[in-house]
């Protein structure tokens, strides 16, 4: 996947200036929650690019990262992917674990979990509802935030962006 939607060049019907060059992907390389573990519990953390198992006051988190796709409809069909962190519980990840190399682990049944990242909208998003796709291996999952969630990602997710709403999340993630 290339890392930049280039845009068509032509001024944005929104607000008139030339998107090129955006980011494809923005997101965070842990979950919010990696901030908050002490450094004693971090010893015993383990964070990868795609897994985060934690001590987090006397219990153990399990986290994946995945890729929630919003179809960008306009000015031209693309995809903008926010990377983010999925809580999900401990037969969840042993799941994903024992199918992590199997080549036919897209066939595995979904799974589901919540939330783990704040990303940049009216409403919070962490303790969203997520139904998690494994995909081929290599592939990161894909999320699916709940329809019932009534959630501007939500809707995002089903009805698509259009790529000035891509330059905006640029914006707000720089905050
Ligand atoms: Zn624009």
């Amino acid at each position: 996947m290339v890392p930049v939607i280039g845009g068509t060049g032509m001024p944005c019907e929104v607000c008139r200036q030339v998107h090129r060059d955006l980011s494809r992907v923005l997101g965070t390389s842990a979950p919010d929650d990696w901030m908050s573990v002490t450094a004693g519990e971090r010893l015993e953390a383990e964070l990868t690019p795609d897994v985060c198992i934690m001590p987090f006051r006397g219990e153990t988190r399990h986290f994946i990262r995945g890729h929630i796709q919003l179809p960008v409809t306009l000015p031209e069909p693309d995809v903008f992917v926010w990377s983010v962190w999925v809580e999900v519980d401990e037969a969840s990840m042993a799941a994903i674990a024992h199918t992590w190399s199997d080549p036919n682990r897209a066939a595995s049944a979904p799974l589901s979990g919540r939330l783990a990242t704040e990303l940049p909208y009216e409403q919070p998003t962490r303790g969203l509802q997520i139904t998690i796709y494994t995909r081929d291996p290599g592939m990161t999952p894909l999320l699916m935030i709940s329809p019932s969630s009534h959630h501007q990602l939500a809707d995002e997710q089903r009805e698509g962006i259009a790529l000035h709403r891509v330059a905006e999340f640029a914006e707000l993630v720089q905050r």
